[in-house]
């Protein structure tokens, strides 16, 4: 099809009329993406990209029965949930059989930002408590509610941008945080870490209203929390008149392959009492929602405010909610993030044996992070050379991102069609690229841990731009700052072999 500009005229108009704090990925070369089908993305000249990154497009990008779902409903009916319509009951009853009994009541808003606002409603109304206890590196979303509990986001507006009533606890990271895989219980430690927060703040004259974590931590670098973790931390919160609030809009949807939900990783015997969702819920049809149990869904509506959302829970939202539900169940999608998931970690484990790049191989499913390091004992980050690689990753037609506190972890979220094949691909591509930069750096043979000592100070400063920025080279100046590091390989780079179509 006839694009309607050129990619330089789609550039201009879009720096003439877009808000410039609106990042794109890859900001010297953008891409300019006009199809999407499975798990693959196509430019205007037709070129094929992998897709590694995408969350979602759950389902798969265009996916027929999602389109097909969407349309027909479109062509009967659009209205908002005022009035009754079997779409919104129906989908409610599906999502809901997904989650433990308890959790049976929903919310139907449009963003995971909303919905994260929302649950901060519904534990604040519960007890008329206040404080959030929320994990460091966390990102809730975008509204003005959640940048205050987003360390990953306020954290970069200054020392003083921590609200008095937000308390920041360690991020349950057993590589890079303060207890880590040597410790005979990390669970317990970092539980502890929050019980401690509670005590501090009570002694205060202060309330916790809510304890608010991902699942698994995404933004935040990959984390997957140690079993055991979220029973403690419950406990501790309910104990203190608060509400657990899991955040699902990046992991749920059965993207961890043997549960539906990643907060159920930690046993049956967690259950929180606000669930969040978003991103994949759709497909990429702008909707989410926020589940809770009766009892606090009752204490929210004693309030005695109608709570309504003009385009929450409509037909059209539902029809497509309930096919993304079909389409993971029909095409066993949480079976193939399992069987593909494990293959990826295989064959990433591989590569932690052969490169002293890589320091940490984690995930689950379809989940998986790859933690690039220049010195394996000190776990330096690797944060200019996760970005050089994603660079060199998109000349071979892969789109993968790096992420988390550092950015220096590469950051695999697929569409869950993501295929064996697609696995082997990018891993084979990774390796000979780490190949490639460290023989550029002499890496293999000598620790070179005070390398790229210019791109790394570059690069922090990229940090500081607002989240699907971090990619972006704009502020790191690219390919003069490999050079300088020896990390452009002089021999020619591997072979641009692109992705058949
Ligand atoms: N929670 C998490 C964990 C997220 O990653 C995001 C978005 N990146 C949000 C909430 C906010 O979702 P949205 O951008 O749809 O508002």
């Amino acid at each position: 099809m006839e694009e309607r500009y050129s990619k330089a005229e789609t550039l201009a108009l879009r720096r003439k009329h877009i808000g410039p704090s609106c990042k794109v990925f890859f900001a010297k070369d953008p891409l300019k993406i006009v199809r999407g089908q499975g798990q693959y993305m196509f430019d205007d000249k037709g070129e094929k990209y992998l897709d590694c990154i995408n969350n979602v497009a759950h389902v798969g990008h265009s996916h027929p029965y999602v389109i097909k779902a969407a349309t027909k409903q479109m062509e009967l009916l659009n209205t908002n949930s005022r009035f009754l319509h079997d779409n919104l009951v129906q989908y409610a009853q599906r999502l809901t059989a997904t989650l433990p009994e308890k959790l049976s009541v929903c919310y139907f808003v449009n963003s995971g930002s909303e919905a994260n606002d929302l649950a901060l409603r519904l534990a604040r109304q519960y007890h008329g408590h206040q404080d959030v206890i929320t994990l460091e590196n966390a990102y809730h979303g975008h509204v003005t509610s959640l940048i205050d509990i987003s360390p990953y986001k306020f954290n970069q507006l200054g020392k003083d941008s921590k609200k008095e009533f937000v308390h920041v606890a360690p991020s349950p990271d057993i590589y890079r945080g303060k207890y880590r895989e040597d410790h005979p219980d990390p669970a317990s430690a970092y539980a502890e870490e929050v019980k401690k927060i509670i005590e501090e703040t009570q002694k205060n004259g202060r309330k916790i209203a809510a304890f608010i974590a991902e699942s698994m931590q995404s933004c935040g670098g990959q984390v997957i929390p140690p079993v055991g973790y979220f029973q403690k931390v419950a406990e501790y919160v309910r104990a203190a008149g608060g509400l657990f609030i899991a955040d699902e809009v990046q992991v749920g949807f059965g993207r961890v392959g043997k549960h539906f939900w990643a907060f159920q990783l930690q046993g049956e015997d967690f259950v929180p009492d606000i669930v969040t969702m978003g991103k994949p819920i759709g497909n990429g049809h702008p909707m989410s929602c926020v589940v809770t149990t009766r009892e606090i869904a009752e204490s929210f509506g004693a309030s005695g405010m109608e709570y309504f959302n003009t385009f929450g829970g409509n037909p059209v939202s539902c029809a497509i909610g309930l096919a993304v539900l079909e389409v993971i169940e029909k095409e066993d999608l949480q079976g193939n993030a399992t069987r593909v998931g494990n293959y990826l970690l295989e064959l990433l484990a591989e590569q932690k044996e052969k490169h002293p790049l890589v320091g940490d191989i984690r995930g689950i499913g379809l989940f998986v992070g790859v933690d690039l390091v220049k010195d394996q004992q000190k776990r330096t980050p690797a944060t200019a050379e996760a970005l050089h690689l994603i660079y060199k990753l998109k000349e071979h037609q892969i789109l993968l991102s790096a992420d988390g506190p550092h950015r220096n972890i590469l950051k695999f979220k697929p569409p869950m069609c993501f295929t064996m094949e697609d696995a082997k691909h990018v891993v084979e591509t990774i390796d000979a690229l780490l190949t490639e930069m460290e023989e550029a750096t002499g890496m293999k043979t000598e620790n070179n841990a005070s390398t790229n000592a210019q791109c790394k100070r570059k690069t922090t400063e990229g940090s500081s731009q607002p989240e699907g920025a971090n990619e972006s080279i704009g502020h790191m100046n690219g390919a003069a700052c490999r050079q300088e590091n020896g990390l452009y390989s002089k021999k020619p780079s591997l072979s641009s072999k692109r992705i058949r179509t």
